[in-house]
C-alpha cells in the first residue's frame, strides 16, 4: 500500500491503543458514526425502502435465517409481508410479521434472535413507551468483521507487550441493520457485541400491536429490503399467493 496509507493506519492503531484496555484476547473497535450509541426510545423506526424488492434476495444482505426461535422456516406463520397491500390503509409495511401457527399455539415469550454472523447492538429499548409504535425494540447492525492482518502481528501496539497472532478482531460498520418490534422484554443493552442465535429479547405485543408477534425488518443502505428470500432456504414467492393472495 502507498507509504502515507500505511502510516496513517499505524497512527489510527496507536491512537486507539492509547485508549483502549486489552480486556481479553478478542478486543473490537467500531466507529458508529452518524448512527450514534445509544440511539433513544423514542427515535422513530427506520423508514422508507422500494416495495419494488418483494420478493428480491438481496446479495448484499449480511442477515439470514429465522429471527425467532418458532417454527423456522414454516411460512405459515407470517401474518403480514413486506410491502402487505392489505396492511392498515395508509401505511407501508416495511418488515414482516410472524405470529402464532395456530389458535391452540402461542408465540408469547419466544426466544427473538441474531441473524448475521456478527453484530452490535444499536439501540435497545425496554420496557416502557409507545416508541412510536415500536413498543420493546431493538436494532442491531451487522458487522464485517476480519483478524488483524499478519503484518501486524509481532508490533507492541498497547504498550504492554506484543500482540500475538489472532488477537486481534477488526470490525466495521456494513450500514446493514435488522429491527426487532413489539417485545416483551429485553435481553441486551445498546453496545452489546452478538453472534449469530444471540437471544435480544422475547416475542409480546407492545407498541402499536393487536396481537402477539414479532416485526423483523431488515434495513440496508438503501432502505428496508423484503426479509423473506433471507429468512430461509424454502422461500418461494409464491407462498404469498397461496397462503394470504399478499402480492
Ligand atoms: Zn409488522
Amino acid at each position: 500500500m502507498p507509504l502515507i496509507v500505511f502510516v496513517l493506519v499505524l497512527l489510527c492503531l496507536f491512537a486507539f491503543a492509547l485508549s483502549s484496555t486489552w480486556e481479553s484476547d478478542l478486543t473490537y473497535y467500531g466507529d458508529y458514526g452518524d448512527y450514534g450509541i445509544p440511539l433513544l426510545g423514542g427515535d422513530p423506526p427506520p423508514r422508507r425502502g422500494n416495495c419494488a424488492w418483494v420478493g428480491t434476495a438481496q446479495p448484499d444482505n449480511p442477515f439470514s435465517g429465522w429471527p425467532v426461535n418458532y417454527h423456522p422456516g414454516d411460512w405459515n406463520t407470517i401474518t403480514s409481508w413486506f410491502c402487505d397491500p392489505t396492511y392498515f390503509k395508509g401505511y407501508t409495511h416495511w418488515g414482516i410479521d410472524i405470529g402464532r401457527l395456530n389458535w391452540n399455539e402461542s408465540i408469547y415469550n419466544k426466544e427473538a434472535v441474531v441473524t448475521a454472523e456478527d453484530v452490535v447492538v444499536m439501540r435497545a429499548s425496554c420496557c416502557s413507551g409507545f416508541n412510536s409504535g415500536m413498543g420493546n425494540n431493538v436494532m442491531v447492525q451487522a458487522l464485517d468483521c476480519e483478524t488483524v492482518d499478519e503484518a501486524l502481528v509481532g508490533e507492541d501496539l498497547d504498550g504492554n507487550g506484543v500482540i500475538e497472532k489472532d488477537d486481534i478482531e477488526i470490525c466495521e460498520e456494513t450500514g446493514w441493520f435488522a429491527i426487532y418490534m413489539h417485545l416483551l422484554d429485553v435481553t441486551v443493552v445498546a453496545g452489546d457485541r452478538l453472534k449469530r442465535g444471540d437471544v435480544i429479547g422475547h416475542i409480546d405485543n407492545t407498541g402499536n400491536s393487536t396481537g402477539d408477534h414479532l416485526h423483523y425488518q431488515i434495513n440496508g443502505p438503501n432502505g428496508a429490503i423484503d426479509p423473506a428470500p433471507s429468512m430461509a432456504g424454502n422461500y418461494d414467492d409464491a407462498l404469498r399467493d397461496e397462503w394470504k393472495g399478499q402480492r
